[in-house]
């Protein structure tokens, strides 16, 4: 079975076709500039990269195009569009009521389309996706996987605010959670390490890149995480402010006299470790500042790190324990440093780093010292294939 794996935003659009029966990755693409001037698709594929340039006025001339690179007689990798058996769609937001990946139907459309509100920049550009896929390949089935499924299993005392009860009710306004695709991925494959039963381990996961995110799961399913209502909560981020006092925004607007837009501009682009440092939202350049002296880019470093460390604590106190720590995304498989300055602020727990076995970029292995009482993995993140595996099982059922 040949799955192609699409994740849709606003003017681009990244898309794998994998080889189910291997896990293959046969072909991996992304189309930038959709609907505005310069219009580009790259594709690699058997070691060659295709790129076509022309005008694509929306999402449904970029999937056809896709398509067209897909089966193309010399850069293609299949011969016939009716090779691709399944479609698994990444939507960011599926509200409440998907805890799993599901087959798309009018019924999913509609919620898809009801959660936009609660992600009005991501759910509108999915539908478009899932719409332009439908229309070309009216007869493939489409799967949704959801950005938020994998943390509808919190308890009600993790996700509910301490606000009136009514906002949650009416509004929907609760913690979600996002990257679950990820957690699920790093999780599922962290127990496969151990060659324990995931039901039987408490993992907590930490899916640091330029959005960062760490979730609690408890016997496989998660019971907390960090982000919230949006992905704006929880660790301190790349250009994201992370959890803050919440009056600190009604303080910029009305000491300040920031208008909305403003505050939610600096809060979302201008915070997190570019914030603080005022260099730069990339840890290489951070680290490389820090590591020459600038005080501000150590600070941020520092606020990070204790930020990780403070929440592995509170997922450790509320589950009771913790087995096995998993470092992933861009930061957390290749930041060998603050990796290791991460386990070394974690004495309390008996973790200890190989320091040796830390010495390493985007491998998946064991970092742990043979006598630290927590394990401690690199996992690289595989959302796309994540997404592949739950589009398989869904439509072979
Ligand atoms: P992601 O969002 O998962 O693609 O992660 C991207 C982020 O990972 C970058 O913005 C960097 O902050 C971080 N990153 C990537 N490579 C390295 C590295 N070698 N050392 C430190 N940070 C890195």
């Amino acid at each position: 079975m040949k799955v192609l794996v699409i994740n849709c935003g606003s003017s681009s659009l990244k898309y794998q076709l994998i080889d189910m029966s291997n896990e293959n990755v046969l072909a991996k693409g992304l189309v930038e500039r959709i609907g505005i001037e310069g219009s580009i698709l790259t594709q690699k594929a058997n070691g060659r990269k295709y790129v076509i340039e022309e005008p694509m006025e929306g999402h449904k001339k970029a999937v056809e195009l896709v398509l067209g690179a897909l089966v193309d007689e010399n850069e293609g990798v299949i011969k016939d569009m009716a090779e691709i058996s399944a479609v698994g769609h990444r939507v960011a937001h599926g509200g409440e009521k998907y805890a799993e990946s599901v087959l798309i139907d009018e019924d999913v459309m509609k919620t898809v389309e009801e959660c936009a509100k609660l992600a009005p920049l991501h759910n509108p550009p999915n539908i478009i996706g899932i719409n332009a896929c439908k229309e070309l390949m009216p007869n493939t089935p489409m799967v949704a996987v959801f950005d938020t499924a994998f943390h509808q299993t919190m308890p009600e005392k993790a996700y509910l605010y301490s606000l009136p009860y009514e906002l949650y009710e009416k509004h929907s306004i609760r913690r979600y959670g996002f990257h679950g695709t990820s957690h699920k991925f790093v999780a599922r494959a962290a127990a496969e390490m151990l060659g324990e039963n995931i039901e039987k381990l408490r993992i907590i996961t930490c899916h640091l890149g330029n959005g960062a995110s760490l979730a609690a799961v408890k016997n496989g399913k998660c019971i907390d995480t960090s982000m919230g209502f949006t992905p704006l909560a929880g660790l301190t981020m790349g250009t994201r402010c992370g959890d803050i006092d919440p009056a600190i925004a009604t303080f910029l607007i009305k000491e300040l006299n920031m208008s909305e837009a403003e505050v939610d501009n600096i809060m979302n682009k201008k915070s997190g470790v570019l914030g603080i440092s005022g260099v730069s939202s990339d840890f290489r350049d951070i680290e490389g500042a820090a590591t020459e002296g600038n005080k501000r880019a150590e600070l941020a470093l520092e606020v990070f790190k204790y930020k990780v460390i403070q929440y592995i604590g509170s997922y450790t106190a509320v589950m009771g324990g913790v087995d096995c720590i998993v470092f992933t995304a861009g930061l957390g498989e290749n930041a060998i440093g603050t990796r290791e300055e991460i386990v070394n602020g974690l004495e309390f727990l008996g973790a200890k780093i190989d320091k040796e076995r830390n010495n390493v970029r985007g491998e998946a292995r064991l970092i742990s010292a043979d006598d630290s009482n927590v394990k401690v993995f690199i996992i690289p993140t595989n959302e796309e294939l994540m997404i592949a595996r739950d589009t398989k099982e869904i439509v072979e059922k």
